[in-house]
């Protein structure tokens, strides 16, 4: 018998697969070769999770009101109190905030009990944060949150566009492929679009340090200048040409604060490479318009057929290890199960599915408007399952007062103080990476198992028999029955499959009837499961018109003045993760940096009279940090870069996101993260 486990790493969308072997002295901890992913590499997040896994600072009991008591108790009592206030209040009353840390089958359960039991859509999760503006990105373009791309591509396109991405820190087993595709092909181009000059930029034959935010100019304006598509052969086509046609060459480099010939030599290499990928992440989601950036990418992609071929497509990298399966359950509160929307037809047959009559029928609150919804009374019970808020939402102040006077605050989580934990008013011990079973999606689509290796520690219970033992105490005890999350996955793949005809993209009905061995034993496999994603897309496609979506640049709200005259940009280190609960208690993963940082140009240091390593309170309206002066280059004068992870353990004064405001794009209620106007002062 092998001491091996296959496993798959917790921390970013790349999703490496990951061996964890058992010696003497722990796990030593190494990359799977087999897996499709990363063919064995781990960056030095992934390469420290042995680091990870002492029990020290670790949730090990139920807890109500700081006080240790048993499971039954905490239990009973919780769903008394989400009963009493549901009764009292109705079902809009209670809420659910899930993570894309939470496996599938955590997910899945916690989507049932909350739309399809409880009766409310308000179950959203932290990757609204991060990638909800490429939902609707894509669900606008091809009818379907349909990622058209696979980590191959790479080692088959001609020009690779990064935009808002530092995939060097932030996703850098997928750069690492990216590397060594152009050392193998040195004819194919790298361009990289982003304000700052970023360890990225080291492959780039071209870097954009465009003005923040502007990014969707660039695409517009090279969609005027592509071929025109046939006539009629998208939905929105004339309007989305008739805007790009405004978009000449003098007006987008004057917009974007770029040289007229390096835009042209962007615009030149896309028209002409017969392969082109644009990779995108948090620089293009966290924006007011994040939305109409993606579908500004996605235009040009298909005016000019560079989608549903090999080597082709617009390419949303995913931030956390399952925020794909997130979005495949229902995890966000304006969908469905499986990719359902909130349309007649689909509430009847998941109602059918699940044999229950109180399918929500609305969507419910989405991350940043829930928690406002907290502070006005409106929510009087939240769920926080696997994230911690305080530090990762915007406007942290605002959301530590509604935690505050919130009646009923629930937290599931592995590790007992944390900034948001201690407004717990019930705290439930949930398994950690190494001790939990279930399955995961990467950004390319690709579903892997994480399992267990080591055993429950204390009294841990896996999210998803946490949560079914609720919905049992609620009356639900039925469809909750579940013994293994062998059988959540498979009543998850079924529901995919359900009177789906093709109608729905997501589709895993070919897993429906693994059984338990099957399960334990599953490959890393891209859904659909029976063909290939370049296929299956071209037959996606088959099935109606793509829309090319008219999009009008537009400037973030965020704006420097007087008073704030700096536009601070936030954003990941190389070795951290989120807000560093796990990470941050690894002292090699600190010596990277050790602190938070404001990165600031040198013209503005001056300006400003702060020197190298020295300490500045950068403020906003909002609130204000301290941080440790780095003046480099690389920035763009007027702009600022702070990383988001600092908690406050481990920096009293460092958290970020406090200085954020709660400005939201319009369609997918994603945070402007990425801009907001500071002042800096001598600390
Ligand atoms: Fe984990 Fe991402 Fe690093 Fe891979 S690249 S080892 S998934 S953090």
């Amino acid at each position: 018998m092998t001491n091996v486990v296959r496993t798959t790493c917790p921390y970013c969308g790349v999703g490496c697969g990951v061996k964890a072997q058992s010696t003497e002295n722990g796990f030593q901890i190494s990359g799977d070769e087999q897996h499709t992913a990363n063919f064995g590499r781990l960056c030095v997040k992934g390469a420290a999770l042995g680091e990870t896994l002492g029990l020290e600072g670790r949730l090990l009991h139920p807890e109500i009101n700081g006080e240790r008591v048993e499971w039954e108790t905490a239990l009973d009592e919780t769903a008394r109190r989400l009963q009493g206030i549901i009764d009292e209040f109705g079902p809009k009353a209670v809420a659910f905030y899930a993570s894309g840390q939470l496996l599938t089958e955590d997910y899945y359960a916690g989507n049932k009990l909350m739309k399809g039991f409880i009766g409310a859509g308000n179950i959203d999760t932290n990757s609204r944060l991060c990638m909800s503006s490429a939902v609707v990105g894509y669900k606008r373009a091809f009818g379907a949150d349909f990622v058209p791309c696979s980590y191959e591509d790479l080692e088959q396109t001609d020009l690779v566009v990064l935009v808002g991405s530092n995939a060097a820190w932030a996703h850098p087993v997928l750069y690492q492929r990216l590397v060594k595709a152009k050392q193998q092909r040195p004819n194919m181009k790298v361009v990289v679009i982003d304000p700052r000059r970023t360890a990225t930029c080291d492959i780039a034959d071209l870097h954009l340090a465009l003005r923040p935010g502007t990014d969707a100019a660039l695409f517009v304006g090279l969609l005027n200048v592509l071929p025109p598509p046939e006539p009629n052969a998208f939905d929105g086509q004339t309007a989305a040409l008739e805007i790009a046609a405004n978009w000449t060459l003098e007006k987008t480099a004057d917009f974007c604060q770029l040289d007229s010939a390096d835009v042209q030599t962007f615009w030149h290499w896309f028209a002409q490479a017969n392969r082109a990928m644009t990779l995108y992440t948090m620089g293009i989601n966290q924006s007011s318009s994040g939305s109409d950036k993606c579908n500004a990418i996605i235009n040009v992609h298909l005016a000019s057929g560079k989608i549903g071929r090999d080597g082709c497509g617009p390419f949303s990298l995913t931030g956390q290890p399952n925020a794909m399966g997130g979005r495949e359950v229902g995890g966000l509160a304006n969908q469905l199960a499986c990719h359902m929307n909130f349309e007649p037809a689909d509430i009847a047959r998941l109602g059918r599915f699940w044999g229950s009559e109180r399918i929500a029928e609305t969507p419910g609150l989405m991350a940043v408007e829930l928690f406002e919804a907290i502070g006005r009374g409106e929510v009087k019970a939240v769920w926080i399952m696997g994230t911690n808020p305080l530090v990762s939402l915007p406007d942290s102040s605002h959301v530590a007062q509604a935690l505050a006077n919130c009646p009923l605050v629930i937290v599931s989580d592995v590790v007992r103080e944390t900034d948001t934990s201690r407004f717990a008013t019930v705290k439930f011990p949930a398994l950690a990476w190494g001790e939990k079973n279930g399955t995961v999606t990467n950004s390319e689509r690709r579903i892997s198992r994480q399992r267990a290796f080591l055993p429950a520690p204390g009294e841990a219970r896996a999210d998803w028999w946490i949560i079914s033992q609720i919905a049992q105490r609620l009356g639900y005890g039925e469809a909750f029955n579940w013994q293994h999350s062998h059988e959540i996955f498979c009543e998850h793949a079924a529901l995919s499959g359900y009177e789906n005809n093709g109608t729905r993209a997501f589709d895993i009905s070919g897993l429906a009837t693994l059984d338990r061995e099957q399960y334990d034993a599953l490959e890393p496999v891209r859904w659909p499961v029976t063909s290939t994603i370049n296929s299956t897309f071209k037959s996606w496609r088959a099935n109606g018109k793509f829309q090319l979506l008219p999009v009008e640049p537009a400037l973030p709200q965020a704006n420097a003045d007087h008073y704030y005259p700096l536009i601070l940009n936030s954003g990941r280190i190389r070795d951290q993760w989120h807000t560093m609960t796990r990470t941050g208690n690894v002292p090699r993963l600190m010596q990277h940096i050790s602190m938070p940082f404001l990165e600031i140009h040198p013209q503005d240091a001056k300006r400003y009279g702060v020197t190298q390593n020295s300490l500045v309170r950068v403020a906003s309206r909002s609130g204000g940090v301290v941080a440790k002066v780095l003046i480099s280059a690389n920035q763009l004068p007027g702009n600022v870069f702070a990383p988001m992870h600092w908690n406050q353990q481990f920096a009293r004064k460092g958290q970020i996101n406090g200085l954020i405001k709660s400005v939201c794009d319009p369609h997918s209620g994603q945070p402007e993260s990425k801009q907001t106007a500071v002042r800096i002062q001598r600390w």
